[in-house]
């Protein structure tokens, strides 16, 4: 890789690289066929700073910059997409919300819980059975002052870590009226009376990463527990997701490299017509592509974070670089079964796993068409 890391930054790598080697790639594939969390290898990611990329260090985080950031997600998933995708939905989504527009008290109370692999994890439940990309409108699930409490009504979907959190930070809209001004982050102890987390969703793949419907009955928590301002939660929830592509982005950059790895792999041990595969121009030209687009998505990866690490605007790069990425990782890891032939259909290879893996990237944190339409917003409005 040539990119320009700073010491700091290869040192964080090797860190996380010989992490990944020890705990995650050995268990990626087990992890998927039982359908388990990892809570073992997450747990040991909590000392050495994995847990704690978006606490400020005074909660107990590492609070790393971003191309750290993304640097760790690489790594994670080139290793294994489930757990990458738990490490990223506590960090970015489960903690980032409180340590950005949390009060002192929700910092103080919540976040050096989480930090480093004691306690369960952090969530953030947005998705409604039926709202996804259309969360200013779509979102149901609502809040009522009463008293010193907010009262919770509602439900939502596909809430990745819901089952294995301490909380879950929970758009709710507060004001009936509806708007952009309506919707508010409140958190919700996950032992709060009236909460129920429904079993894990069965999934096509990143089956080691639990994703559950919630449901909220009354729940009631203190006014104190809302996240940032009261009306704030459509913009707070916008500018979590910038940061959040970002990640799953370096996530299928890693799923990517490691199917490229696997296929280069293979492509010198199998011999057809009396030589290795990788001595035929066609196969060649694969894997010439694949690495081609790897890089390509890497660098524009590295582009948005450090745009963000300077507080510049970045919503049009995360979008191009999560768009480019997630479907990058899906040619790739299309073209790595393919190069491996029927046995890279089979279970016995890892490739499977990660074209499965990599699907989920096209459609979690804004699909591809929510990017296409971030992406038209700027390019209409400036060129
Ligand atoms: C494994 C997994 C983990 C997840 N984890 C979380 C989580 O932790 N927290 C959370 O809140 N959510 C989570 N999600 C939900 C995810 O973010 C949503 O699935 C995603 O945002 C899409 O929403 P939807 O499924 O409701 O699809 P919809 O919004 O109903 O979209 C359906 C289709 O219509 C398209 N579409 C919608 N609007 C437009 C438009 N304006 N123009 C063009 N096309 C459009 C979409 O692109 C898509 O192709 C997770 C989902 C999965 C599968």
């Amino acid at each position: 890789m040539d990119f320009d890391l700073n010491d700091e930054q290869k040192t964080w790598k090797k860190i996380v690289h010989d992490f990944v080697i020890k705990e995650l790639r050995p268990k990626a594939r087990e992890v998927d066929e039982k359908e388990e969390f990892n809570w073992d290898s997450v747990r040991k990611g909590g000392p050495i700073g994995l847990l704690g990329m978006s606490i400020p260090e005074a909660y107990g985080g590492s609070n790393v910059d971003s191309i750290s950031n993304a640097i760790a997600m690489e790594e994670l998933g080139w290793g294994c997409g489930s757990t990458a995708l738990a490490f990223t939905a506590h960090n970015g989504l489960g903690t980032a919300p409180i340590a950005l527009y949390g009060s002192e008290e929700l910092k103080q109370k919540w976040l050096p819980l989480v930090a480093r692999g004691k306690n369960k994890l952090g969530a953030l439940a947005l998705t409604e059975p039926g709202a996804g990309s259309d969360i200013q409108g779509g979102v149901l699930t609502k809040a009522e002052k009463q008293g010193d409490e907010w009262v919770i009504n509602g439900s939502k979907m596909w809430c990745t870590n819901a089952g294995i959190a301490e909380y879950i930070i929970t758009l709710v809209r507060t004001d009936p009226r509806g708007g952009s001004k309506s919707l508010s982050m409140i958190l919700v102890p996950t032992d709060s009376k009236g909460l129920t987390i429904g079993p894990a969703e069965k999934k096509m793949g990143l089956r080691g990463s639990p994703a559950h419907g919630v449901t909220y009955d009354n729940v009631r928590v203190p006014l104190g527990n809302l996240v940032g301002g009261e009306g704030r939660g459509l913009q707070q929830t916008l500018s979590t997701l910038d940061a959040g592509r970002i990640s799953i982005g370096a996530i299928s950059v890693g799923l990517a490299q490691a199917a490229l790895e696997a296929a280069v792999n293979y492509a010198r041990e199998r011999k057809a017509f009396g030589q290795a595969i990788s001595e035929f121009q066609a196969i060649q030209f694969k894997l010439s592509n694949m690495a081609m687009e790897i890089e390509l998505a890497r660098t524009m990866i590295y582009k948005s974070a450090w745009l963000k690490d300077q507080g510049r605007p970045y919503n049009k790069e995360a979008a191009i670089a999560k768009l480019f990425a997630t479907e990058m990782a899906e040619r790739v890891c299309y073209e790595a079964i393919q190069i491996h032939g029927g046995y890279g259909y089979s279970r016995e290879y890892h490739v499977e796993r990660m074209y499965r893996d990599a699907r989920l990237m096209t459609i979690g944190e804004g699909t591809s068409e929510i990017q296409r339409l971030v992406i038209a917003r700027h390019v209409l409005a400036s060129e």
